[in-house]
């Protein structure tokens, strides 16, 4: 496929990423933006650099699972910030798996923070800004019109799959993959990997010492933040 396009309108401007129409009606070019945002918009700020980062480890990671037969939205990385995809009509549903408690988890169902989980599990979210993204049931899901109970378990299971590939390719980079979100979209019927993964969407901590190196940081007021999204970059990327 080729790979030079011409930009063209912006399409939709989100929290971290604004995308943009090719002269390709196949394709979009995803911008990463420095812009941070915490529990639903109520905290703004920015994380500089963290949209150069966001890019690099983004490109790398859809790289990596591509490579395990897992298909996604990623054509290329066109320049520091931006990314050339696969156009999607995007699943309104966050997929997210957890390893280890952290986050909701804690707050919803009084879990320990750190705890490992027996086993990972998988939840679903409605992406519904208005609504404060819900924590949704396949039921919710199939009934709200997101998919077909085919597709939901098609989720379930990419989300397990990229799970399992992720978890051990992070470990051995000396990082925990404690949790992360994702989310889906059609090209041409098929169901791919869309959006980003990155600091913004996974929570990472180092394997030894539990440190940080997320958005939490952010979220938290820890400090440190930028240094935390290059020290992942460093250890995936070098
Ligand atoms: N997450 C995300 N976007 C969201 C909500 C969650 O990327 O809108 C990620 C978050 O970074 C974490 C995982 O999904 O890695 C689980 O988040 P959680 O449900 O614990 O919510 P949070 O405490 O982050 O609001």
């Amino acid at each position: 496929m080729t790979t030079t396009v011409i930009k063209g309108d912006l399409l939709y401007e989100g929290k971290a990423k604004k995308v943009y129409a090719t002269d390709n009606p196949d394709l979009i070019i995803q911008e990463f933006k420095d812009d941070a945002t915490a529990f639903n918009a109520q905290k703004k700020g920015q994380i500089v650099g963290k949209g150069i980062i966001n890019n690099d480890l983004s490109s790398h990671l859809f790289t990596y699972l591509e490579s395990f037969g897992i298909a996604t939205h990623f054509v290329s990385k066109l320049s520091e910030r931006e990314m050339l995809c696969k156009r999607l009509d995007i699943l309104k549903i966050e997929v997210v798996t957890r390893n280890i408690a952290a986050g909701s988890l804690v707050k919803r169902y009084g879990f320990t923070e750190g705890e490992a989980l027996r086993y990972p599990i998988i939840e679903l979210y409605l992406k519904n800004d208005a609504l404060g993204d819900p924590l949704i049931n396949d039921d919710h899901a199939v009934l709200l019109g997101l998919g077909t109970p085919d597709d939901i378990a098609r989720l379930k299971q990419l989300a397990s799959k990229i799970n399992g590939v992720m978890q051990d390719y992070f470990l051995q980079k000396g990082l925990k993959l404690v949790d992360f979100k994702l989310e889906f979209g059609r090209h041409h019927g098929a169901i791919l990997l869309g959006d980003e993964i990155s600091p913004d969407t996974c929570r990472l901590w180092d394997k030894d010492t539990d440190t940080k190196l997320d958005k939490d940081r952010f979220r938290f007021d820890l400090g440190n933040v930028e240094d935390a999204y290059r020290e992942v970059r460093k250890r995936l990327i070098g």
